[in-house]
């Protein structure tokens, strides 16, 4: 994240250490979160567009550009118009991450059919212990959830021994979301340095979430990554925000309008998201 250095007077020095020592916050999490009050920018807010039901049933066309998106997060995940490509935004930065492996800026005019961002105030939650599989890694971040029942984000630094992950490659007329991920591309790659975005999503939001962890991964050089399927690592960095806030724009599309989304979600999502191919 990026660093504000700054003058203050003692007495404010004194009482936000006093601040952090009561409260077991870091320095950091404080002075965000009163310049966030202070500046009237949402904090602890996740930003939803559309629902996991609508993306089960192919509805891919845009509801909202990056240039919307931007102002309600510097920091999330999500997809294109068309399920062309993931998308990852980190310390402001939008990027498209398309099925040829190419990874692009996203200009404010791309349209999005289904994000979560936020304006990411993580606090540093120290390392994590290695793991060796998805699996390990989400166990390892549940031991760090506080409820089931409110939304997390949580940022993962560091050098990964191995990421795979796959990219959504754009998805035909009327196809649904399992039919279009089943011709998704997945890549692996060994010991590279990058981040990791991802929300927890609580099983109650089931039909408009996806619920528990979705993770997106970028490499430091901004030059691989996705939707993490499986990973390993060790000496990985956590930074983790609760987020009990939520606004979920809906989509205005005659498609949304008339859509059936009665269905159960459950299965097509398992199938989708995770790596159970
Ligand atoms: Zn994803």
């Amino acid at each position: 994240m990026p660093k504000l250095t700054c003058e203050v007077s003692a007495s404010l020095l004194d009482a936000l250490d006093r601040a952090a020592a009561e409260s077991g916050e870091s320095r950091d999490h404080i002075v965000s979160r009163a310049l966030a009050d202070a500046l009237q920018v949402d904090h602890g807010t996740l930003f939803q567009v559309s629902t996991s039901g609508a993306i089960v049933e192919g509805l891919f066309g845009g509801v909202v550009s990056v240039g919307t998106l931007r102002e309600h997060g510097d920091f999330g995940l999500g997809t294109f118009a068309g399920l062309d490509g993931e998308m990852i935004a980190l310390d402001g930065a939008y990027f498209q991450m398309r099925s040829d492996g190419s990874i692009h800026r996203a200009t404010d005019a791309m349209q999005v059919p289904f994000a979560l961002v936020t304006h990411f105030a993580g606090a540093d939650a120290g390392t994590l212990a290695p793991f060796a599989s998805m699996d390990a890694l989400l166990a390892l971040l549940d031991a760090r959830r506080d409820s089931d029942n409110i939304f997390y984000a949580v940022r993962l630094s560091g050098r990964f021994s191995l990421v795979h992950d796959r990219v959504a490659c754009k998805a035909g007329d009327h196809e649904t979301l399992v039919e279009a991920t089943s011709h998704q591309a997945e890549f692996r790659h060994a010991d590279v340095e990058g981040t990791m975005v991802g929300f927890y999503t609580p099983p109650y939001a089931r039909g408009i979430g996806i619920p528990g962890w979705h993770l997106h991964f970028i490499s430091a050089d901004f030059s691989r990554g996705g939707h993490v399927l499986g990973c390993a690592g060790a000496g990985i960095g956590l930074q983790m925000e609760r987020l009990d806030d939520f606004r979920l724009a809906m989509p205005e599309t005659a498609a949304f309008l008339k859509a059936d989304l009665s269905g159960d979600t459950e299965a097509a999502l398992d199938t989708a998201e995770r790596a159970t191919r």
